[in-house]
């Protein structure tokens, strides 16, 4: 494999008959996502099996069998969890009705979500305290918008898009915020928000980006593959929102094609036909060792000059949720 290039240089030009491979980073596991694997692998290792996980910890086919074999029981519903059991709630976030009905069944319970998706809980709380008008962007039905509408339902609308955004109605135009879904296209939101905007000319901001920081910069990476590559390969789940997210910012970035994939078995060899560079990276709930087995995939078809395009440094780390980190403490230290 080549060294990697420095952030935002350009990728070599590939010799006439080279077939190569243009490697995105970062891409991959998210901080959030490491955080939610661990909290379950952690459970496990403290109570034993089973331990009991609300909706898929991530968005990723692959994480959830592996925890499965591990002892771990996906349930979408609390009331599927016996009572006193040990639940795991996702890193997608929860509405505090969820945490009522854990504690009704007496189950311990483990919060995985995302500290950058609790941040977003925590505005929303702070607006509707002040009796804003919540306008939250993000797609209907996901779980992070339910988590995150659940804690003001009463002042939270959802805005899937523009088009929502042109017929959504509030109480009062001078007090109305606009918050997000954090796994959303960065081009795509700022699209809603100027049309909110020529809506409700005193819209207000949040204090900070709620599209997350491996979002935008997955998305921003897989758009400098894009510049030259004729095909990208996205690895990741068809129910994960970034993922879908980052095949889009590559079509718009200029990829001929592009496709999501959660196995390289998935991968169509008509797809290559003429295709001398593939971009390749992964979405923020795929693990790398997915990435490497398309990596050998493509090494069996030619593709075998693989050079790493990074675009941003990439160093966040979460630590475990804390009430792992509590009965962390009451282990003795040669366990740990
Ligand atoms: Fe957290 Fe962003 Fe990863 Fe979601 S994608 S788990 S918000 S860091």
């Amino acid at each position: 494999m080549k060294p990697p290039t420095p952030p935002h240089s350009h990728p070599s030009r590939p010799t006439q008959a080279t077939k190569r491979v243009l490697l995105a980073s970062p891409r991959g596991w998210c901080a959030g996502v490491d955080r939610a694997v661990a909290a379950v692998e952690k459970a496990l290792e403290l109570y034993g099996a089973p331990v009991y996980v609300r909706h898929e910890i991530v968005h990723n086919k692959y994480v959830v069998q592996t925890l499965e074999r591990k002892g771990a029981i996906f349930v979408e519903q609390t009331d599927e969890v016996p009572e006193g059991s040990i639940v795991v709630l996702s890193a997608h976030g929860v509405a505090p009705t969820v945490h009522t009905e854990a504690a009704e069944r007496m189950l311990t319970t483990i919060d995985a979500t995302c500290p950058l998706v609790t941040k977003v809980h925590k505005e929303a709380t702070r607006y509707a305290n002040d009796d804003y008008d919540i306008l939250l962007i993000g797609h209907q039905g996901h779980e992070e918008v339910i988590g995150t509408t659940g804690q003001a339902p009463d002042h939270i609308q959802l805005v899937d898009g523009p088009t929502d955004a042109a017929k959504v109605e509030v109480r009062d135009e001078a007090k109305v915020v606009w918050l997000s879904q954090t796994t959303l296209s960065v081009d795509e939101t700022m699209e809603t928000v100027d049309t909110l905007k020529t809506r409700f000319p005193n819209l207000l901001s949040p204090p900070s980006d709620d599209i997350c920081y491996a979002t935008q910069n997955r998305q921003i990476a897989v758009k400098k593959l894009a510049e030259d590559a004729q095909l990208v390969i996205v690895v990741g789940s068809r129910n994960s929102s970034n993922s879908q997210r980052m095949v889009e910012a590559a079509l718009g970035a200029g990829a001929d094609t592009a496709y999501l994939v959660d196995f390289a078995d998935e991968i169509d060899e008509a797809w290559l036909h003429g295709v001398t560079t593939v971009g390749l990276t992964s979405g923020a709930s795929a693990p790398d060792v997915l990435v490497d087995s398309v990596l050998k995939w493509l090494a069996g078809h030619g593709y075998t000059d693989v050079e790493t395009v990074k675009t941003a440094d990439q160093s966040i780390t979460f630590s475990l949720p804390k009430e792992l980190r509590r009965n962390l403490r009451t282990q003795p230290v040669d366990d740990l």
